[in-house]
């Protein structure tokens, strides 16, 4: 099974526009697969139109009151199930620490023999906090989005300075992907971008497809859509379906 967390310790750089349509994408290939919505915004949670009011209910109730997560999983309206999040979750930090026990939580339940069999798809909020240490030690693969401007690159590059700081932990190389989003080839910033990540980041990490800047990619989430439901044939749709060609062609996915 493959655990796929979505990380930058920026903002702003498409991680959830990228968690919910790898969703969707894997969905549409007939597979189950489970959103786990890290980021205390909730925004994932809310385009799949799954945010209860009880912080119990949600990612808090798994993390502060041990809940197994099949007790919060919803299934959303496009059958992706999804572990919603609330504002509440921005207290772990202060409540858990990051001792070993508490970042491997999450690893530990979605590799439990009984976990959930399906493909997952973490989304993490802008911090290497407790949450997302918990998505880095739980997953197969790390994608970070980059959108094509120069503060999101300088963002990349704390990830990889972190991830590599975790190395030892793990005794290997965290498996990467960084992923240029808001690509836009008119734009001078987006060549820049691009040969700025090439000097950065080993070049098999960084992936082929680009996302490139689609108002349809933009838009979709305020109708609580995807990109694949929302405008099948545009742009945004055909690279998130080329991004996932990738990553199954990488063995990342299947
Ligand atoms: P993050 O989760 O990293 O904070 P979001 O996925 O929420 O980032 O994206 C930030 C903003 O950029 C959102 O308004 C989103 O709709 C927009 N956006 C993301 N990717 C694209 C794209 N490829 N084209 C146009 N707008 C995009
Ligand atoms: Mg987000």
């Amino acid at each position: 099974m493959a655990i796929i967390a979505v990380f930058n310790q920026k903002g702003g750089v498409g991680k959830t526009t990228t968690a919910l349509n790898l969703l969707a994408g894997i969905a549409q290939r007939g597979q189950r697969p489970v959103g786990i919505d890290l980021d205390p915004q909730g925004h994932l949670s809310h385009v799949f139109g799954t945010q209860p009011r009880a912080a119990d209910d949600t990612v808090y109730g798994f993390f502060a009151r041990q809940r197994p997560l099949a007790d919060i999983a919803r299934v959303s309206r496009s059958g992706v199930v999804i572990c919603p999040a609330h504002m509440e979750l921005a207290k772990l930090d202060a409540m858990l620490g990051k001792g070993f026990n508490v970042v491997t939580r999450l690893r530990h339940a979605l590799r439990a023999p009984d976990a959930v069999g399906g493909p997952v798809v973490i989304d993490c909020c802008p911090l290497l906090n407790v949450l997302s240490l918990n998505a880095v030690f739980a997953c197969d693969l790390i994608v970070v989005p980059v959108s094509a401007d120069y503060l999101a690159v300088q963002g990349a590059k704390e990830v990889e300075r972190a991830l590599n700081a975790l190395e030892p932990v793990f005794k290997q190389r965290l498996p990467r992907r960084y992923v240029i989003t808001r690509f836009d080839m008119r734009r001078k910033m987006s060549a820049e971008v691009v040969a700025e990540m090439a000097r950065s980041f080993r070049p098999e990490e960084i992936c082929v497809t680009r996302i490139r800047e689609n108002v349809k990619l933009a838009e979709s989430p305020a109708e609580g859509l995807d990109v694949f439901r929302h405008a099948p044939e545009s742009r945004g749709a055909r690279d998130y379906e080329a991004l996932l060609d990738e990553l199954v062609g990488a063995g990342f996915l299947r």
